[in-house]
């Protein structure tokens, strides 16, 4: 696939998208007033809930966690949480952080995750934005290596953030997931709470944070789960939202 790209400013790609922050840019947003929501999802190593093309990437995100008899990979997503416009939205649809916005915002339309292909018609930029300014695919190749230094970097700051938002979670109480590819489990903290967390959790290293457990969509998947030894919650969930990925 070719295209060229030229951003033209709609905000669209600023608005309802939860956007996803490395941990330094989750205490900037957290500074700044923002409220952070924490999305989870997790595989099993018996390859439950992961298709095997993507385990290097997906492992390399997570960090390895108990869970009933089992281990499990734990992936934790702290993004600003933008239900409607972005509290940096101006009223010209301008970043009033722009200097210092984050690195997905940098990116964006590109994609993070090396198995996920640059499909325009998945995008919210407007089709002239994919008609004119400069080269961005050639050849199914990212021509801009700014932006794949960019995308390396959110990357390397996925793998090296995950052991403390693993210990952020167990101080916030988050200890259940969903599976991979079924959906996500989505927490609202404090953000009093979510910045006393940040602080504590780099002066505990090592310490254990306890099993975590997993919702799940339906009963065939909490066999399939139960099955490979990991736990199944079975109470409604009281402080999260579960997500799911399948058609209802
Ligand atoms: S921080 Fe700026 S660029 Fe990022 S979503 Fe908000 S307004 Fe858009
Ligand atoms: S949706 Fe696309 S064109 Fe619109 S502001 Fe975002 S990057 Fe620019």
């Amino acid at each position: 696939m070719n295209t060229t790209f030229s951003c033209v400013g709609c905000g669209k790609c600023c608005t309802d998208h939860h956007v996803p922050l490395t941990l330094d840019e989750a205490r900037m947003w957290s500074d700044d007033g923002g409220q952070v929501i924490v999305l989870v999802e997790a595989f099993l190593p018996n390859g439950l809930g992961l298709p095997t093309a993507q385990r290097e990437h997906a492992e390399r995100r997570s960090t390895v966690v108990h869970s009933g008899t089992t281990e499990a990979f734990v992936a934790i997503t702290f993004a600003a949480y933008n239900a409607g416009r972005c509290r940096n939205l101006d009223e010209d649809n301008l970043c009033r952080i722009y200097e210092r916005r984050p690195l997905v915002c940098r990116i964006y339309p590109m994609e993070i995750n090396p198995h996920i292909p640059l499909d325009i018609t998945r995008k919210d930029c407007p089709p002239e934005s994919w008609e004119t300014g400069p080269q961005l695919i050639l050849g199914g190749e990212l021509v801009d290596r700014e932006l794949a230094r960019l995308i390396e970097r959110s990357r390397q700051a996925d793998r090296e953030d995950i052991a403390l938002k693993e210990r952020i979670c167990a101080l916030l109480g988050i200890r259940t997931t969903a599976l991979k590819g079924d959906g996500f489990t989505a927490y609202l903290p404090d953000m009093a709470a979510f910045a006393a967390a940040l602080e504590q959790a780099p002066r505990q290293p090592g310490q254990q944070t306890g099993e975590w457990q997993f919702h799940v969509s339906c009963d065939e998947v909490a066999n399939q789960v139960q099955a490979s030894g990991a736990r199944v919650v079975t109470e409604a969930p009281a402080h999260y939202a579960f997500i799911s990925l399948r058609a209802a």
